[in-house]
């Protein structure tokens, strides 16, 4: 079974006696250890979509399976528990708290999580091992470049283990070098068979993906395999 399904999803912003329809019928569906990009200009639903596959809102109309579980119809606190089990995130601006140390800030899906006290120290420095900052366990987000500060960042995402990894323009407050570390990073993650869904308006980097859907005026326009090589 598919980890993500989503059939015939719509929805609509009202504001007032206004109503905007962002997502117009959007069906996909992602296999375990797939890397996806979902590629598209700003205004074509990206956010809206972003916001459905992490649970952060639920669609107006149509079905979500997350890991065989339908989370279209759950309640905000079923939907957050599914957020903390299942969905690890990476946002454009990091969204790290500057007065924790990295491995706090790893760990804090693990306390949402209600992992044991015990666990969360060695699973956070495990997880900022993998990024390659086994050695700034301490440091703040202020004490790193921002191509570490987004490591930490995936680092974060990857520790509680979740069925799917989103990243919401990773790349889009980065120079080149820290865009391409952590690009590679994210290849790796998928080498490692950790399934990615990767949100850019850019095509180089949809590029790096092996699949990219293509959003347009909230459809899906296209759905194609990245040619080996791709991006790089
Ligand atoms: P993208 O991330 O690709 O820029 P969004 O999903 O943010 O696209 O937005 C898609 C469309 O929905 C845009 O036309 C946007 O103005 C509209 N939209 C997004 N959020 C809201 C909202 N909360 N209320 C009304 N319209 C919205
Ligand atoms: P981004 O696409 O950069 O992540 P947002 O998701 O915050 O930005 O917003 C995307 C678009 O949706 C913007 O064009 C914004 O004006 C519009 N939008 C967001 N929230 C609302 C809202 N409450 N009412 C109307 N438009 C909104």
């Amino acid at each position: 079974a598919p980890v993500v399904s989503l059939n015939g999803v719509r929805k609509t912003y009202r504001s007032g006696s206004i109503e905007f329809e962002a997502l117009r019928g959007v069906d996909m569906e992602i296999a375990a250890g797939e890397y996806v990009a979902v590629v598209g200009p700003s205004g074509s639903g990206k956010s809206t979509l972003m916001n459905i596959l992490g649970c952060l809102d639920v669609p107006t109309e149509g079905s979500y399976h997350l890991g065989g579980e339908d989370v279209s119809t759950m309640s905000e606190a079923s939907l957050a528990h599914v957020r903390n089990r299942r969905i690890g995130f990476v946002f454009q601006q990091f969204n790290l708290l500057p007065s924790l140390p990295a491995w706090r800030n790893v760990e804090l899906p693990l306390v949402y999580a209600g992992a044991p006290r015990s666990q969360r120290r060695e699973r956070a420095a495990r997880a900022l091992e993998r990024v390659g900052l086994g050695d700034r366990l301490e440091n703040r987000p202020g004490e790193l470049s921002g191509g570490q500060q987004q490591r930490v960042a995936v680092a974060r995402a990857l520790v509680t283990e979740p069925d799917i990894i989103l990243a919401d323009e990773p790349t889009g407050n980065l120079d080149s070098a820290s865009s391409e570390a952590v690009l590679a990073l994210l290849d790796e993650l998928h080498a490692s068979g950790r399934t990615i869904v990767l949100i850019t308006h850019e095509h180089e980097v949809a590029a790096r993906a092996g699949r990219n859907l293509t959003i347009r005026d909230g459809l899906i326009t296209a759905d194609e395999p990245v040619l080996a090589g791709g991006g790089r």
